[in-house]
């Protein structure tokens, strides 16, 4: 069987949870955390980093930072993962779902200023794939209109647009080290801020709603309850995990590009020939081979492919039931049709992507994928 995904153990991550056990100290905001966090402001000049327990929690940290109230209304791709919503709504938002782009599943720019009233306080962007939605476009709308820019990076470590790094460009980013990504810890995430007007009360909400980091620093003589947050940080054993891997990203990203090109040229002549699409890159953008998908044409050609490489011990998945079509938000969404987000939901499959995927193992996929079309 060919799993899906396969997390990757680098080498030194059990090393380094036993020295932050030795160390006495395995709560958060360790050695291990600032280690981590010194490793993004350092390598992708991030202003500011936050190591969280998750995505989730990361994109939570943003909507209390942005002092989300009920009837507040944001402005996300409905082809997404939940959480781009859900971190919104748990604090009153009213989501407006935007349609994908033609060339890509990222957000369709040209539609996001004819979404704008006068209640929208923030885009959230999706950097799909790790591939980069068209930023300068977006922080110009933002600009224009007043508004926050967040960027769910989750799948876009170690990916630029135009040389800039992602996370870098909108007010808060947030990343996922979830076992899925191609940097891991099981669970985990990041917040990065780069609107310096958030600096101080990332920490707090951070910290439970104290202001504790302060205090360690010497900066305030004691430490109190000082506005509302919870526990987003995540104990030194999860930070030692993701320090281990940090030091090896050269290596995960070499590896993860080399098999995603393989893919690529050993399917290219699949869609010379007109039976699938292959992801295609914007000039302004590269690829962090977080995912390699390809288009079918039909919904039943896609599901019957994910059954027939099935049958060969292959597993493949569709990515994802675009929220507006989701049975909760389904209730919520203005009955807009979202032509290119529904698109994408019923064509994109994803093959299996992982540091430990061999050159043999694409060869069986797609010859396996060849097969399909020959016998279909
Ligand atoms: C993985 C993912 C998330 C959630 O990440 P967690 O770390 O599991 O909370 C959010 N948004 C997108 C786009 C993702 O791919």
């Amino acid at each position: 069987m060919i799993p899906f995904n396969k997390p990757h153990l680098t080498g030194n991550e059990t090393k380094y949870i036993e020295q932050a056990v030795a160390s006495g100290k395995i709560s958060g905001n360790g050695d291990f955390t600032k280690k981590c966090q010194d490793f993004f402001t350092s390598r992708y000049k991030f202003k500011k980093t936050l190591l969280t327990t998750s995505c989730t929690d990361a994109l939570e940290m943003a909507a209390i930072l942005i002092n989300i109230e009920p009837g507040d209304e944001i402005i996300i791709p409905a082809f997404t993962f939940v959480s781009t919503a859900n971190a919104f709504v748990l604090r009153g938002a009213k989501i407006v779902f935007a349609d994908s782009d033609v060339q890509n599943p990222n957000i369709n720019c040209d539609l996001i200023e004819g979404l704008i009233t006068s209640r929208t306080k923030a885009i959230v962007v999706v950097h799909y794939a790790g591939i980069a939605c068209d930023m300068d476009i977006i922080m110009q709308i933002a600009t224009k209109y007043r508004l926050f820019v967040i960027e769910d990076a989750a799948q876009a470590i170690d990916s630029f647009y135009k040389g800039i790094p992602l996370g870098s460009i909108g007010h808060l980013a947030a990343f996922s080290f979830h076992e899925t990504k191609n940097v891991i810890s099981g669970e985990g995430g990041m917040l990065v801020v780069n609107d310096e007007q958030f600096f101080k009360r990332a920490e707090i909400i951070w910290e439970k709603g104290t202001n504790r980091a302060a205090f360690y620093r010497g900066e305030v003589d004691k430490y109190g309850w000082v506005d509302i947050g919870s526990s987003f940080l995540p104990s030194e054993v999860i930070s030692a995990f993701l320090y281990a891997q940090l030091e090896n990203i050269n290596d995960i990203q070499r590896t993860r590009k080399l098999l995603w090109n393989t893919y690529y040229s050993s399917l290219k002549h699949l869609e010379d020939r007109g039976y699938i699409e292959l992801p295609k890159l914007p000039e302004y953008a590269t690829n962090n081979a977080h995912i390699f998908y390809i288009l079918c044409h039909h919904v039943e050609t896609r599901d019957n492919l994910i059954s027939y490489l099935k049958e060969k011990g292959i597993l493949s998945v569709f990515h994802y039931i675009s929220l507006h079509q989701s049975p909760y938000y389904k209730a919520f969404h203005d009955g807009r049709i979202l032509k290119m987000s529904d698109y994408y939901s019923d064509r994109l499959l994803r093959l299996p992507l992982y540091y430990d995927l061999s050159q043999t193992d694409i060869k069986y996929i797609t010859n396996s994928i060849d097969l399909f079309f020959k016998e279909n």
